[in-house]
C-alpha cells in the first residue's frame, strides 16, 4: 500500500545528489571516480569567512534569528545589490533562507496557485519544475537547444505565455548550459513580459560572480517590469559555502512578506552563525571571488579545448557557471559489445562505469540530448576525466 502523499509520489529525487551519492559509494569501494556530477566549488571557505563564523560562535550568535534573516545581514545584501546590481531594495524585501534552493521554493510556494503555468526554460536546473509541481502548479517547458547557446527567444516567450501564466523561472548564468543572457537579450524578454501583466519572473542568479563575459545583468534593471521580479541569490556559489546553506529572496515587499510567513512555519530563520559568516562574505574583500571566478575561467578554456578533441561530442562554449553541457547523441544506438546507450542517462552511467567519471545525463535537465559535466574541479582531474571519457566513448561502435 502507498500510504505517501500524492505531493511526494509525483516528485522525482534530485539527480544531481543522486549521481553524487552515487559517485561517493563508488569511491568508498575503492573506485578512483572523478565526481564531475554535483555542481559545488572545490574550494574551501575563505578565512576570513570561516572567522566570522568561528567568533559568532564564541560571541553567543547561537539563538534563533528573525525569520527573514538578522538585520544587520539583510541590510549587507542590500549594499550589495546597490553596489554591484545598481539596484535599490529595503531590508524588508529580503528574505534570508537556507540556501538559494529554499530561496527558489519559497518564491514559487509564495506565489503560485493550484493550476498556475510556471515557464521553465529547458534545459533547466533539475529542482525548478518538481518545486512548480510541489506547488500544484504545473511547469510550462520551452525548449532551447545548442544551436541557440541554450538560450529561449522572445517570440518562443511570448507564443508560451497563456492567462494562466504565473511566472517564469530564469537562470542566467546557467544551470546547467552556462549560458549567459546579455543586456539586449534581457531587454528583449522584458520587452515581452512588460505586456503581461500578471507574470513574474524569478531569477535565479546564483552564479553572479562566475561569468566570464564580464559584469553580471539581472533581468531586474529592467524599470517596467522591475515590481514582478523576484531575485534569488546566495552565498554557496560566489563564496564556495555550499554547506554553510544561506540564500535569499529580494522581492517587491508583499512577496517577501508571503516568503517569510511560510519560512516562519516551516523552517524559521536560517542558522544564525551561517549568517554571521555570510555578512563577512557580503562585507568583506571580494578579491576571493575574483580568484575563484580566474580558476574557473581558467578550467572553462581547458575542458572546452579538450572536449572538442573527442570525436561525437558537440560543445559550445559556456560563458558562466561551472558546467559543460555537450550534446551526445551521436553515441546514442552505439554500444561497446556490452552494454547499448540509448539515453543520455544510459550515456552517464556508461561514463561512471567505463571512464570512472561521474556526470549527469541531460534528461534530468529536460534536454534529452546532452549530459552535464561539472568543471568545479582542479585541472588534473579534468584532463585525467577527459582522457579517460576519450577513450571509453571510443570503444562505442
Ligand atoms: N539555483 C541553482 C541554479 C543552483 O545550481 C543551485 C545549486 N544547488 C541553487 C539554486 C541552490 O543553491 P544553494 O546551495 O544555495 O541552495
Ligand atoms: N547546484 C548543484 C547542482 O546542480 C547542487 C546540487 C543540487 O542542489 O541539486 O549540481
Amino acid at each position: 500500500m502507498n500510504c505517501l502523499s500524492e505531493r511526494v509520489n509525483r516528485l522525482h529525487p534530485s539527480a544531481t545528489l543522486a549521481m553524487s551519492a552515487r559517485s561517493a559509494e563508488l569511491k568508498a569501494q575503492g573506485v578512483p571516480v572523478i565526481n564531475m556530477s554535483v555542481g559545488e566549488p572545490d574550494f574551501n571557505t575563505p578565512e576570513h569567512i570561516k572567522e566570522a563564523g568561528i567568533k559568532a560562535i564564541s560571541e553567543n550568535w547561537t539563538r534563533y534569528s528573525p525569520v527573514p534573516g538578522y538585520p544587520s545581514l539583510r541590510e549587507a545584501i542590500c549594499n550589495k545589490l546597490k553596489n554591484e546590481n545598481e539596484l535599490s531594495f529595503k531590508p524588508e524585501q529580503i528574505v534570508v533562507s537556507n540556501g538559494g534552493k529554499q530561496s527558489v521554493c519559497g518564491a514559487i510556494m509564495a506565489i503560485v496557485n493550484s493550476g498556475d503555468e510556471v515557464i521553465v526554460p529547458a534545459p533547466y536546473w533539475v529542482s525548478y519544475p518538481e518545486m512548480v509541481l510541489m506547488a500544484d502548479g504545473t511547469p510550462v517547458f520551452i525548449p532551447s537547444g545548442i544551436e541557440q547557446d541554450f538560450k529561449i527567444t522572445p517570440a518562443q516567450l511570448e507564443a508560451a505565455i497563456t492567462p494562466k501564466t504565473k511566472a517564469l523561472i530564469l537562470c542566467s548564468p546557467s544551470n546547467p548550459t552556462g549560458s549567459v543572457y546579455s543586456r539586449e537579450e534581457l531587454r528583449a524578454l522584458a520587452e515581452v513580459l512588460k505586456r503581461h501583466e500578471s507574470v513574474f519572473v524569478i531569477s535565479d542568479e546564483i552564479y553572479e560572480h562566475i561569468s566570464y563575459v564580464g559584469h553580471h545583468e539581472s533581468i531586474a534593471q529592467f524599470e517596467e517590469i522591475r515590481e514582478r521580479v523576484i531575485i534569488v541569490n546566495g552565498v554557496s556559489k560566489a563564496y564556495a559555502m555550499t554547506g554553510w546553506r544561506i540564500g535569499f529572496v529580494a522581492a517587491p515587499v508583499d512577496v517577501a512578506k508571503a516568503v517569510s510567513k511560510l519560512q516562519g512555519q516551516y523552517t524559521s530563520g536560517p542558522s544564525s552563525i551561517s549568517q554571521k559568516a555570510a555578512e563577512a562574505a557580503y562585507r568583506g574583500s571580494q578579491q576571493c571571488v575574483e580568484e575563484m571566478r580566474e580558476a574557473f575561467s581558467r578550467r572553462r578554456d581547458l575542458i572546452v579545448k579538450l572536449a572538442r578533441e573527442i570525436p561525437g561530442l558537440e560543445v559550445n562554449e559556456p560563458q558562466g557557471a561551472f558546467y559543460l553541457f555537450p550534446k551526445c547523441s551521436s553515441f546514442f544506438g552505439k554500444s561497446d559489445g556490452k552494454r547499448t546507450i540509448f539515453t543520455s542517462t544510459d550515456f552517464a552511467m556508461y561514463l561512471l562505469e567505463e571512464a570512472h567519471v561521474a556526470c549527469v545525463g541531460g534528461d534530468s535537465f529536460g534536454a534529452p540530448e546532452c549530459f552535464r559535466m561539472s568543471y568545479a574541479t582542479s585541472d588534473e582531474n579534468i584532463v585525467e576525466a577527459m582522457r579517460r571519457i576519450g577513450d571509453a566513448l571510443a570503444k562505442l561502435k
